[in-house]
């Protein structure tokens, strides 16, 4: 069954199933003929301002929504696939797969949030290789794209943030910024644009390179074979179970969770640090995410390894684990802001939520040329 999906997914398997914006193939979409028809029963999303002009104004300068049908079945064979698994949750699964399912869970979270995210997409911090090794395994398990697909992408959406060529540009509204984005083919803009980002430090990484080459097999062992036959070996729990559990319920409750900060942490919260923009402070995806909700911040400040301006660990475990890895030795140069420079960005731009918004303010040139300096996205590439 696995097998099957993954094969459905074409060349770059992964890319299909959750979110490459380079990988959903587009050969020949948006020709002119089923542009133009297409264009006129919709409204189009202005790139730079978020103002909805009707259809007729764009009918021959927006493409069409074009859908992957064939992504739609596999996203809804494994949310079916998904809802079967809670089911056997409550019905038939053993304690012991449950932690074993919510272990993996927090594993293939920290890969993604600690690995996927703030070590490779930002270089928030430098990993020596066991580290390395063991953030390229939980991001194999969450099944998200391969590290350096994942990295890519998520530096297109920052540097092109809720326009055309953000691959789940928020202003297409939530559902568009959750799954949408995966269920049709890609904005030319993000094809076009995502060229111009550098992501040569990450071919630079041998672990990143060899778990891109191998990544279907890894892909097959780690997220869906091992998972269920570590249960059905060790505690005798029967393979279904284990399979819909801990394989597909586990991994799609990743998917969906990672998803709400494209979504809910892009629509929903308080703005302390920039009004201007649309990624907000959300506590509940903070929570759930292990610390990727406080998205006002991290949109401002892309490269703090805390992805947060506080390092309160009760809603960031990312950062936690983070600071035990630099506590071991195995994580080092982690990168944060300055207290004036946060505090200074949060009077000038902020919403007047912050605490730093009542003090007064001391803003001088040569905090903005700092500030400046702490926004770059990319600050280093060796
Ligand atoms: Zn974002
Ligand atoms: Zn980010």
């Amino acid at each position: 069954m696995t097998d099957m999906i993954l094969h459905s997914m074409g060349p770059t398997p992964s890319a299909d199933l959750v979110g490459s914006i380079i990988g959903v193939d587009d050969g020949d979409d948006y020709k002119r003929p089923n542009l133009r028809k297409a264009a006129s029963d919709r409204t189009s999303v202005n790139k730079s301002k978020d103002t909805v002009v009707p259809s007729s104004e764009t009918a021959n300068k927006e493409p069409p929504m074009q859908i992957v049908w064939r992504n739609v079945l596999i996203f809804i064979y494994l949310h079916a696939a998904a809802l079967y698994g809670f089911y056997l949750c409550f019905t038939a699964a053993k304690w012991a797969t449950l932690g074993w399912s919510f272990f993996l869970f927090l594993f293939g979270s920290f890969g993604i949030t600690g690995g996927a995210h703030r070590l490779w997409a930002h270089r928030c911090y430098k990993a020596k290789w066991p580290l390395r090794l063991f953030a390229a395994l939980a991001q194999t398990i969450a099944v998200q794209n391969d590290i350096y697909e994942w990295s890519r992408d998520h530096r297109v959406h920052h540097k092109f943030s809720e326009t055309d060529a953000d691959p789940h540009n928020a202003h297409r509204g939530f559902f568009f910024a959750h799954v949408g984005w995966l269920l049709c083919k890609k904005h030319p803009e993000v094809k076009r644009r995502g060229k111009t980002v550098d992501v040569s430090d990450l071919l630079r990484d041998p672990i990143v390179v060899y778990q891109r080459k191998f990544y279907v097999p890894l892909v097959l062992v780690f997220c869906f074979a091992m998972p269920a036959l570590v249960p059905w070996y060790y505690w005798g729990e029967t393979f279904k179970t284990a399979f819909f559990v801990a394989s597909i319920y586990r991994y799609v409750l990743t998917l969906n969770i990672t998803w709400l900060v494209n979504s809910a942490a892009h629509l929903w919260g308080s703005h302390p640090y920039d009004k201007g923009i649309n990624p907000a402070e959300n506590r509940f995806v903070a929570f759930v995410t292990s610390g990727e909700g406080w998205h006002n911040y991290h949109h401002v400040f892309p490269w703090d390894y805390k992805a947060a301006e506080l390092g309160q660990y009760s809603m960031n475990m990312t950062t936690a684990a983070i600071d035990f890895f630099a506590w071991i030795g195995l994580a080092y140069d982690l990168k944060t802001v300055p207290k004036n420079i946060v505090k200074s960005r949060v009077q000038r731009t902020g919403d007047g939520t912050h605490p730093y918004a009542l003090e007064e303010s001391r803003n001088s040139d040569q905090d903005l040329k700092l500030e400046n300096e702490y926004c770059e996205i990319f600050p280093e590439t060796e």
